[in-house]
């Protein structure tokens, strides 16, 4: 419920595995998840004496996609920094990041026609990973490294502090998403940790311009995570606050066990890393002819490709939504309603059958059917059926349908003989549905499925309701 005392202030940093094959300062492949251990590391990546990094260009490309399709300016001179830090998952002893003049800066995303504006987009390598082993009864705990995750090479996307919600936090992690599946940048896939969503919390009075002291959420795992994390956040904050307490700054780690976040470690400040311009990588002078290129190569972005979806196909805002927000989907659906020539059906089709099985059928397939269905050849059911089977490679949908010998009944006659047996067979849905009780009409059309599942249910209903009438 929202609080009416209090306004929520949330940034996001959200890090984005660019889709590369090859790490961003060495050759080693970017691997799968479950690789053994250790199993994609070089000198350069394990930090050993002596090595130098070469940058990633199709890592430096994706950053600049990205930026491209946030609208952000693209500085001439841009260099990347090391970040010092000691931690065993960090052989080098420092992350290579950039500090103060990263590839981009002053962006936007636009959300249901708010804007949240981006202060950058930077590039940067992943860490490794610690693996505790050992039972906490026997005390015999031993830690181990996986290196192969250090030196992924990583976007960071920073907001201003411009979200006001749990619910917005969650949109606007999930328009990201979209947008960076849209233009090939990241497979984004959360679950697999292509992309990790920090949002940091701060509350104040309603009315006050000032920010409050803010935290930073951690190991945040899916968009439910983010949603349910920030507003466990938001309420523990006014808690503290309404009890004469202060926040303090920190990193807090979400708990998904227990559905709470946790105090993990005060917040580091930017002097703390001791930033300074690598000296193993030269400053970067991007090409503008190349960012051109980029730009112009881009496609048509989830944003204007909603709008368009509304404007062309007459499609409800809340349907264009669901389908620019997977670029496939959109693809599939304009194609079959070109073919289908009807718009309205295949947008029901794309959203109601066919985007959660996440399984694609050919656009001329998809049309058929829906077109089969529409001139009530096939029932909904059957159609469904038939989708299912072409995606299996069962042929067409014309050549299914008749070999499954699926048609509608549609003949009057042999409908009415069904028809009155399900009146007969089902006294106490006639006598509600006589009463008044309209919803009792379910009843006996599933009934009427049931004994005839070809029955055209259009014409079956509009017989029912004739014959009880
Ligand atoms: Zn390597």
């Amino acid at each position: 419920m929202p609080d009416t005392n209090w306004e929520v202030v949330i940034g996001m940093e959200v890090h984005v595995q660019p889709r590369t094959r090859t790490k961003m300062f060495c050759g080693c492949a970017i691997g799968q998840l479950g690789d053994p251990p250790n199993s994609n590391v070089c000198e350069v990546c394990l930090g050993l004496p002596g090595v130098l990094p070469v940058v990633n260009r199709a890592a430096v490309e994706a950053v600049l996609k990205t930026a491209l399709a946030l609208g952000c300016e693209i500085p001439r001179h841009t260099k990347f920094d090391r970040k010092n830090y000691m931690y065993p998952d960090l052989p080098k002893g420092y992350q290579i990041s950039q500090y103060d003049l990263p590839i981009s800066i002053n962006g936007r995303l636009e959300l249901d026609g708010r804007q949240v504006r981006i202060r950058r987009v930077h590039l940067e390598e992943d860490t490794g990973k610690l693996i505790h082993a050992g039972d906490k009864l026997h005390k015999a705990r031993e830690s181990f490294v996986d290196l192969n995750r250090a030196g992924v090479p990583l976007m960071e996307i920073v907001t201003e502090p411009d979200i006001r919600s749990a619910d917005e936090a969650r949109d606007y992690a999930q328009a990201l998403r979209t947008l960076l599946r849209t233009i090939g940048a990241s497979e984004a896939e959360m679950e697999k940790g292509q992309l990790r969503a920090e949002p940091n919390i701060s509350i104040r009075r309603y009315g006050s311009d000032d920010l409050g002291v803010k935290t930073e959420l951690k190991n945040i795992n899916s968009f439910r995570a983010l949603h349910r994390a920030i507003e466990f956040e938001v309420k523990r904050q006014v808690e503290v606050v309404e009890s004469g307490g202060a926040v303090v700054q920190e990193t807090r780690g979400w708990s998904e066990p227990e559905q709470r976040t946790f105090s993990q470690r005060s917040k580091e400040f930017a002097e703390d890393y001791r930033y300074f311009p690598e000296p193993d990588l030269p400053p970067l002078e991007l090409d503008r002819a190349w960012i051109e290129d980029l730009r112009r190569a881009l496609p048509e972005l989830p944003g204007s490709r909603r709008a368009r979806l509304v404007s062309e196909y007459g499609l409800p805002a809340s349907d264009a939504a669901l389908i620019a927000a997977d670029r496939e989907l959109a693809d599939l659906f304009e194609a079959a309603a070109k073919t289908s020539g009807d718009s309205k059906q295949t947008a029901n089709w794309v959203i109601g059958e066919v985007a959660p099985t996440g399984r694609y059928p050919s656009p001329d397939h998809l049309a058929e059917v829906v077109t089969l269905v529409g001139a009530g050849r096939i029932t909904r059911d059957q159609g469904r059926e038939v989708l299912a089977e072409t995606m299996n490679g069962g042929g067409s949908p014309s050549e299914i349908v008749a070999k499954r010998g699926f048609a509608q009944i549609s003949d009057e006659s042999e409908l009415r003989k069904i028809v009155e047996a399900v009146i007969a067979g089902n006294p106490r849905a006639v006598e509600d549905y006589r009463a008044g009780k309209k919803q009792a009409m379910q009843a006996l059309m599933a009934d009427v499925r049931t004994r005839a599942p070809q029955a055209n249910p259009k014409l079956a209903s509009s017989l029912l309701i004739k014959l009880l009438g």
